[in-house]
């Protein structure tokens, strides 16, 4: 590794990816299939950090790699609207009927920051409100509080963010609507956008309590600001139709990424007609992109959606069930929705960011260290999600509670 230490930041390209708050090295990653990494000497990992999102079929997952093949085959990115853009798009409206129109990007990072920008211009007002311990990407206006990578190095937000940009978001708790009131009652008429992740998976796993969502669709109604939904990681994970199905809300714009991209590099904003014809060309928007719907993206995002069936979920949340109900450990506890889980350093699941950070993270380290020993690897963080896949079956799920003991 002090190649890579020599060559990038902190030796990676994505700080939680240096283990700094578990220590030691991070494995160097050769192979994955299925639920199951290989490492450069052939020691074998059950995975779950599944590359943080995207892998909800498990690794060189058949029918994604023989996509991947095939697109390739046919060439590269033609500067025109393909057909397997247009096929993408389709099975991501037919799930998420609250996306009319849609715009592909290439990481979440961008998809964020575009539909903020949409938002603005559609309400002609500049602030955004988000929620502490929410992360939607490194877009400068959305890196205040912004969770799991950020906590873990423990600096607040972001050095290099112009304190004029910073000021136009306000933070509020996760699950408090209060909170959210008491923002939208102090700054009338200037809320843009609330954008919120529907089940909170970068402070570790936090459900949203009964009602909050669809507080929220009522809140910003009243205050004509838009609600938008960052389903970067449930969108198609939680839910067929993502958590917007799962809890029945509709947000007005959507934000997604990872799993449509079947494991490669991808974004995508959409949401009301209305607003997404704000989008250049049609609209005064400007938001452009070169690799956008790249054909090999597209075929990829297309074979996952493709497989992933209403039994395909059935099989993932009866496996994730199992494993919490086996992740009996002294002094934590289990959040869980779907095939998101957090194992918390603290005696019940926290309800926002600030109860999430009560947790102990020495406790985590240690737990995190022991199961790699034992064959397991796990997320290197204890604010961030692990993530079941289809891969991961009975025997898998057995062979993982077997390390646990
Ligand atoms: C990962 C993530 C993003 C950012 O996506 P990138 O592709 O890493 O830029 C945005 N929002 C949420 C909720 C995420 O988990």
């Amino acid at each position: 590794m002090t190649v890579a230490a020599d060559l990038f930041p902190g030796g990676v390209n994505s700080p939680v990816r240096a283990y700094r708050a578990v220590g030691g090295e991070p494995p160097v990653l050769v192979r994955g299939e299925g639920a199951v990494v290989w490492d450069e000497a052939g020691r074998r990992y059950i995975d779950y950090v599944g590359a943080f999102g995207p892998l909800l079929l498990g690794h060189a997952n058949r029918g994604v790699v023989e996509a991947i093949h095939s697109a390739a085959e046919a060439g590269g990115s033609f500067g025109v609207t393909g057909p397997g853009e247009v096929r993408l798009a389709q099975l991501i409206r037919k799930r998420m009927p609250s996306i009319e129109r849609i715009r592909f990007v290439n990481s979440g990072t961008e998809a964020a920051m575009s539909a903020l920008r949409v938002a603005r211009a559609a309400t002609g007002r500049d602030l955004i409100v988000k929620f502490d311990g929410g992360y939607h990407g490194h877009a400068d206006s959305l890196l205040v509080e912004a969770g799991s990578g950020v906590a873990t190095l423990s600096i607040p937000g972001s050095a290099g963010v112009a304190r004029a940009v910073a000021a136009q978001t306000v933070v509020a708790a996760y699950n408090d609507l209060d909170s959210v009131e008491a923002l939208l009652e102090s700054h009338p008429g200037h809320v843009a956008a609330v954008i919120v992740e529907p089940v909170a998976a970068n402070m570790g796993v936090v459900a949203p309590a009964t009602g909050f969502l669809k507080g929220l669709r009522e809140l910003t109604e009243r205050a004509g600001a838009l609600l938008i939904f960052d389903e970067v990681i449930t969108g198609f994970r939680v839910a067929p139709g993502g958590a917007q199905a799962l809890y029945g809300v509709r947000p007005d714009l959507t934000v997604l990424g990872k799993i449509i991209g079947g494991g490669l590099p991808v974004g995508a904003y959409g949401g009301r007609a209305d607003l997404m014809d704000l989008v250049a060309p049609s609209g005064p928007v400007y938001q452009a992109g070169t690799l956008s719907g790249h054909p090999v993206v597209m075929a990829a995002g297309e074979a996952a959606l493709a497989q992933l069936t209403p039994e395909v979920y059935a099989g993932i949340e009866a496996q994730a069930a199992r494993l919490e109900a086996g992740l009996q450990v002294r002094g934590a506890s289990v959040a869980r929705v779907g095939s998101l889980l957090t194992l918390f350093f603290r005696e019940r699941p926290p309800r926002n960011f600030a109860e999430a950070r009560g947790s102990d993270v020495k406790a985590f380290a240690q737990f995190f260290h022991s199961m790699l020993e034992a064959g397991v690897l796990l997320p290197p963080s204890q604010f961030e999600a692990w993530f079941v896949s289809a891969a991961h079956d009975a025997p898998v799920i057995d062979v993982t509670l077997e390390a646990l003991a």
